[in-house]
């Protein structure tokens, strides 16, 4: 029985697993960098370690030091969050040889949805529609210029381990594939080490939506709808919706059963999401993420569902609290990701919080780690919080977002809170008509 989680990760997403963990009678250790002394999770959990220098590599991205932390507190468990250690298949067999349980999904399908290849063919053999392509990494270039010409101009070269929408390069015609793939690879190797890179059809105007999926180790698998992630910049989310204003419920029901039958058949436990573009009426599987997502939120508040509750029920052995006919869709739900950047540069913008003032008021949820006095360290992920709204149906949630937004007051740094407000007064944001290259055009950057 799960009853002391170690929450090996930073920020906003320590907060929310410390949050659940607490609401569930189990205790819980922060373990932080030397530059996260003063983070909210670090106060608020019932142990903290120090874990290392302010650099991620001599810090959340060490194995041993983490699982020695584990160790010494005597943790029965460890929640990894997303980004670090979450979808890192060794570290998952590492917790699990040290007799700790992982709250995530085997080693075995992180290794393979970390590959983008291998889980695209995963997909296809369980029946998934995924986007056209190279059927592997291409090899040579008179390979690649022949598959390209098969599916047609544009493609798009990806890196199989890609992330963060890195090693990713368009090619809009023959001429220009050699130094795409080039690019691409050489990005990769940087980014991950491994310069595989395969071909996709490259979509012009697609959206972005991606199915929840949770699934126990008893055979339940349950999906938990959709969300519209398609207001991105540089292939990063900034804003997303629940449910989807693309899609009806017969295509939401008819998706989301098709994910969770490919779950099933994959034998997968924990939570986990499968990322899709959507065009034209037809969805296309791109990547599965084997954690848990920035975006959860948006599920939650539509749901009434905890993810992170049930992450840690499934990962203690116990079954998922509902079944797939117990799963509401109530209203509508939109976080904004607020980053410490400069709303137009997007340049970072480290530093001390001076003023914090959060909304508050009916259906209004601020996920974040931030308060007034803390220090923002340069060496992480900019993302000081997520303002999740929530509302009977899209319109009552986006003029309560607006109302939200005009409240709120992150002072001594910048935000990109105005760009939000700038946003929610957008007509095709208010009308739901946005695709994957919308907000790019909106900022002037194509
Ligand atoms: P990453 O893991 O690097 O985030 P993904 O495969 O999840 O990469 O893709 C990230 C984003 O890149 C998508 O949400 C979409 O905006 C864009 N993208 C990915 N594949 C395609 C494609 N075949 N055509 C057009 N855009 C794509």
């Amino acid at each position: 029985m799960i009853e002391k989680v170690l929450i090996a990760n930073r920020g906003e997403i320590a907060l929310r697993i410390h949050r659940a963990c607490k609401e569930m009678g189990i205790a819980t250790v922060a373990v932080h960098s030397e530059a996260d002394r003063d983070a909210m999770a670090v106060r608020l959990a019932d142990e903290s370690v120090c874990i290392g220098p302010a650099s991620s590599q001599e810090s959340y991205l060490k194995k041993a030091s983490i699982l020695a932390a584990a160790e010494i507190t005597g943790a029965d468990a460890i929640h990894p969050g997303y980004g670090f250690l979450s979808e890192n298949a060794q570290f998952a067999e590492m917790v699990e040889a040290h007799d700790l349980i992982f709250i995530g999904p085997t080693a075995d399908h992180i290794r393979t949805m970390g590959d983008k290849i291998a889980a695209k063919q995963a997909m296809i053999a369980t029946g998934v529609p995924v986007v056209p392509g190279s059927e592997g990494g291409v090899s040579s270039i008179s390979e690649a210029k022949k598959i390209a010409k098969k599916i047609g101009y544009p493609v798009l070269v990806k890196a199989a381990s890609g992330g963060g929408g890195r090693g990713m390069k368009v090619a809009q015609d023959e001429k220009v594939l050699e130094i795409a793939i080039q690019t691409a690879k050489t990005e990769a190797k940087a980014a991950f080490g491994d310069d595989t890179v395969y071909l996709e059809k490259y979509l012009g105007k697609p959206r972005h939506i991606e199915i929840q999926i949770i699934a126990d180790t008893h055979g339940n698998v349950c999906h938990l709808w959709e969300r519209d992630c398609s207001l991105q910049r540089r292939h990063q989310k900034v804003f997303e919706e629940a449910p989807s204003p693309a899609l009806n419920q017969a295509q939401r029901e008819e998706i989301g059963t098709i994910v969770a039958r490919a779950v099933k058949k994959l034998g997968y436990r924990g939570a986990g999401t499968m990322e899709f573009l959507y065009e034209d009426g037809k969805f296309y599987f791109i990547e599965m993420n084997t954690r848990l997502q920035v975006e959860h939120p948006v599920t939650e508040m539509i749901t009434g569902i905890d993810l992170v509750r049930e992450q840690i029920r499934v990962a203690d052995g116990k079954k998922l609290s509902f079944s797939q006919e117990d799963v509401l869709l109530v209203g509508h739900a939109i976080e904004c990701r607020i980053n410490a950047e400069h709303p137009e540069t997007f340049v970072p913008s480290p530093g001390t919080i001076t003023d914090f003032h959060p909304p508050g008021g009916p259906d209004v949820r601020l996920d974040s780690a931030a308060y007034a006095g803390y220090r923002i360290p340069p060496h992480y992920d900019s993302l000081i919080g997520k303002l999740i709204v929530h509302g009977r149906n899209r319109n009552e949630c986006v003029m309560r977002l607006r109302r939200a937004l005009d409240e709120m007051v992150i002072g001594g740094v910048n935000t990109t809170l105005p760009l939000h407000r700038r946003l929610v007064e957008a007509t095709d944001v208010i009308d739901g008509t946005y695709n994957i290259h919308w907000l790019e055009e909106f900022l002037g950057l194509d």
